[in-house]
């Protein structure tokens, strides 16, 4: 009877793992020649039972050939089970079908001692069962088996996908028990039911193909890409991918694409793997990069003068092109890539760019430049490599230095300094940004308490912030609690600004700056004259600082025209009771000058680059008269 129910389970799984869309990898491939093994071992389960209940009318070795040709098909399933593991623990390595076939070797042996030992049928009116030595071997290589997968599991957990490590565990724990209790009570045949069982736990968790199907559009999902690229890369096929994103310009486009006819709408004609990776995201993936670019090509014909919508917001959709996924070292590497081309897009949008990322050679070094700069990020952080330095800032009416900027630096594992043109855009980025900004005004604010630069004629520190700090709801509240956390006069910050911060998300931002402004804080607008700055600008930002950069500074003293701009600029900045700085003067006679044209503040290495906090406090210390 339990054979019975297992063969109905085994054949249900069949059918449902046949009529389903799959991706034929690996690990299914396997899956099913193990269901294939299951259902053998369970019909010879049958065919031995019925042998040993006709015993009186077969020959002697039939019916004992029948029965160890069962036990036989027994061992291989378990055995099957380890080498399903295996492709996970081993996926990675090159010789992973050797790893497979060296755990073949004990169950070849078990075979031989079941074949060859002797086997004895007990039968009387109500049971049937085998025993004996042969039937002893069969226990033994199972629970050998059992044993070894065991601490495989625990040993390699890593390796294995979470599910799989809990559906073995328990296909394991099932038939350990079924064995057991077949052993003690061998009337009770309930091993190969166990199987089934464990196969049916192994389905549902793991391998039920409909997990890697996005029910809305029967494509497949995101789940499915990663394990059909992480298998393509562990088998070192390389494949040729496509990424269309269709929300390309406006954000939510994809809401309106007809996603359950994506499919049609590509016109793949069965060349290509369709993934739906998210929301907004398809992956076509070719076998070879020719059928690649020759789909995009006619892809392209057809849709550059259509006026279906579909076909337009496709038109206008990003796209990510990578003409052999080998040229990226692993799974991990190319979804970073996809991301990283996904940034590169975004920001090119903004500019009224329309990119097409390709995976060359340059595209792909930028991209590792910039992990590189990441992990450096990562491992400052980590390791308390962040430092501040302050630029001082004189003063022309007081005639000494009442301010200073400052100016995050990180340093790398050797020790070297690296500059923020590195690593800001980067951090701006991924977000880093928001972790740097904290430490540089934690370090400001524990800068100020303890040295208390404002009785050496220091009034306030300016410090910068970026435009992803400005987007953050946040922004005043975490920057109160800090100024907060060290009790410090609020007037003693001043922040700096950009007009690019105000671009993205203006109502948050000038939430924020008047949040701040009510708390005590000044503002500075910075880049002022960088080509991201405009004169209305200034009249509606809350802004008491305007500072000039180096470039327009320059400008002024190479040519006549950038000149009169700036005298313009000065007229009605200092009209609208405005202070400016002026940055990067780094002359004597570039000093006088500004001076004489009324600029209120000066920096520049004229008077000091950026100098650590050690060699800040000994400079204002000498040059302001006083002793910190
Ligand atoms: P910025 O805010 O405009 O800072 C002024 C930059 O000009 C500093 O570069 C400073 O060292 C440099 N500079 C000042 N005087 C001179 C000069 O006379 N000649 C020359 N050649 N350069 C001069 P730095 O420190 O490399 O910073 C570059 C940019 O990185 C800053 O421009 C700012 O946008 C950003 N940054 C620096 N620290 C932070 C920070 O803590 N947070 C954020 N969000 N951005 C920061
Ligand atoms: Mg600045
Ligand atoms: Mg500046």
């Amino acid at each position: 009877m339990a054979q019975i129910c297992g063969i109905v389970i085994l054949i249900t799984l069949m059918v449902l793992y046949l009529i389903q869309k799959k991706l034929y990898l690996r690990s299914e491939r396997t899956f099913f020649g193990m269901l294939l093994l299951m259902l053998v071992t369970h019909c010879l389960d049958i065919f031995s039972l019925w042998a040993i209940e006709n015993a009186s009318t077969l020959p002697d070795w039939f019916v004992i050939t029948a029965c160890k040709v069962y036990l036989i098909s027994l061992v291989m399933c378990i055995t099957g089970t380890v080498i399903y593991i295996c492709g996970d623990i081993f996926r990675k390595q090159k010789d992973y079908y050797k790893k497979a076939i060296s755990f073949i070797i004990p169950s070849a042996i078990g075979i031989i001692f079941v074949a060859a030992l002797p086997l004895y049928i007990y039968q009387d009116s109500i049971v049937a069962y085998t025993y004996g030595s042969s039937a002893i071997a069969t226990y033994v290589t199972a629970f050998f088996y059992i044993c070894t997968i065991l601490p495989l599991i625990c040993i390699y957990r890593k390796q294995i996908n979470r599910d799989r490590r809990f559906a073995t565990f328990v296909w394991m724990a099932l038939w350990a028990i079924a064995a057991l209790i077949q052993f003690f009570v061998p009337s009770l045949l309930l091993v190969s039911f166990a199987g089934s069982i464990g196969m049916m736990i192994l389905y549902i968790t793991l391998e039920d193909p409909g997990m890697n199907i996005n029910k809305q559009t029967g494509l497949f999902n995101q789940n499915a890409f990663m394990e059909y690229i992480r298998q393509s890369f562990d088998t070192n096929t390389s494949v040729a991918l496509i990424q269309i994103s269709i929300d390309g310009y406006s954000k939510e486009m994809y809401k309106e694409f007809s996603w359950e006819n994506a499919e049609n709408l590509l016109g793949t004609g069965g060349r290509a793997l369709v993934f739906r990776r998210s929301e907004d995201e398809l992956v076509l993936v070719f076998d070879y990069a020719g059928e690649a670019l020759e789909w995009e090509k006619s892809f392209d014909e057809k849709i550059s003068h259509s006026d279906n919508s579909d076909y337009i917001r496709l038109r206008y959709a990003f796209r990510t092109v990578i003409a052999d996924s080998l040229q990226l070292s692993s799974s991990d590497e190319l979804i970073h890539f996809l991301k990283y081309s996904a940034n590169i897009q975004y920001a090119d949008s903004k500019k009224g760019k329309h990119t097409r990322v390709i995976a060359d050679s340059e595209t792909l070094l930028s991209m590792r430049r910039e992990r590189d700069v990441e992990q450096l990020i990562e491992d400052a952080i980590e390791s308390d490599r962040v430092e501040v330095y302050y630029q001082p800032i004189f003063s022309t009416d007081k005639q000494k230095f009442t301010s200073a900027e400052a100016l995050i630096r990180l340093r790398d594992g050797d020790g070297n300094i690296v500059s923020p043109g590195v690593f800001i855009p980067v951090a701006e980025r991924n977000g880093k940004i928001l972790d740097l900004g904290r430490i540089v005004l934690e370090n400001v604010c524990r800068f100020i308490k303890e040295e208390n630069p404002a009785g050496y004629g220091i009034e306030y520190i300016e410090v910068n912030l970026s435009v992803a700090q400005c987007a953050r709801e946040s922004l005043a509240a975490d920057c109160i609690d800090i100024i907060d956390k060290y009790s410090i006069a609020s007037e003693r910050i001043n922040f700096e600004i950009t007009e690019s911060a105000s671009l993205n998300s203006k109502d948050i931002f000038m939430k924020n700056l008047e949040r701040l402004m009510d708390y005590g804080i000044s503002f500075s607008l910075d880049d002022f004259g960088t080509g991201q700055s405009n004169l209305n600008y200034i009249v509606d930002m809350p802004v008491d600082i305007v500072k000039f950069d180096r470039d327009m500074i320059n400008a002024f003293f190479a040519n006549r025209k950038a000149r009169y701009v700036m005298e313009a600029a000065i007229q009605m900045i200092r009209g609208l009771g405005l202070k400016i700085v002026a940055e990067g003067i780094e002359t004597e006679s570039q000093y006088l000058k500004m001076k004489e044209m009324g600029i209120n503040y000066i920096q520049g290495y004229f008077f000091s680059k950026p100098l650590s906090e050690k060699e800040f406090k000994i400079f204002i210390s000498e040059n302001n008269c006083k002793v910190f």
